[in-house]
């Protein structure tokens, strides 16, 4: 028999994504039976408190510092729907400019709407930064798209070169769970969008 507040721990535990009951179990006993691991979850909790996500570029960031990917002009901006898109891009080493989160994809269905999005903050970041170009790295589906269209209308008259990755993705796929190879040829392999 599990003591409640073990099985509350337990419960807790299974809220996090990736983590099965048996893993569930296995991290609460661990964490119950060796007192050096119980400051781990002391630490996370400080340093989750400790981020937010930048109004400006939809980035993390340490609460009251400054942004390090939208605090400089940059000649390149990446557009990506989600964290883990970004930080596929990053994995594969061929983007160095800076990086735009949107936060999602339009999705009417879903009830996520363009204001929903870092849209506006977008098009602040291209008039602040001079001769930009935009990278739409979102993924090849009918979210994908309309999202696409939305933001060339927003940014249309704007003095920028508006670019779109390579299509031949699978489709619909996030960019998070394709390999290095596949997000470096959809990278490289651009098209510009008038
Ligand atoms: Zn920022």
């Amino acid at each position: 028999m599990i003591q409640s507040e073990v099985r509350k721990l337990i419960e807790e535990l299974t809220k996090l994504p990736g983590v099965s009951l048996k893993l569930a179990h296995k991290i609460a006993y661990s964490v119950l039976n060796d007192s050096s691991l119980k400051s781990v979850f002391n630490n996370i909790a400080t340093i989750v408190d400790n981020i937010e996500i930048c109004s400006r570029c939809g980035f993390f960031k340490a609460k009251e510092t400054d942004c390090l990917n939208c605090r400089e002009k940059t000649d390149e901006i990446c557009v990506v729907a989600t964290y883990s898109d970004m930080s596929a891009i990053e994995r594969s080493g061929c983007f160095k400019g800076s990086y735009h989160i949107l936060g999602g994809l339009i999705a009417p269905l879903e009830n996520i709407l363009p204001e929903d999005l870092l849209v506006d903050q977008l098009k602040k970041r291209v008039e602040q930064s001079q001769n930009t170009e935009v990278l739409l790295a979102l993924p090849f589906s009918i979210e994908g798209d309309a999202t696409v269209l939305y933001i060339q209308d927003v940014l249309e008259g704007l003095n920028i070169k508006l670019s779109r990755i390579a299509r031949g993705l699978p489709a619909g796929a996030a960019l998070d769970v394709l390999d290095r190879r596949t997000v470096l040829e959809a990278l490289q392999g651009k098209s510009y969008i008038d």
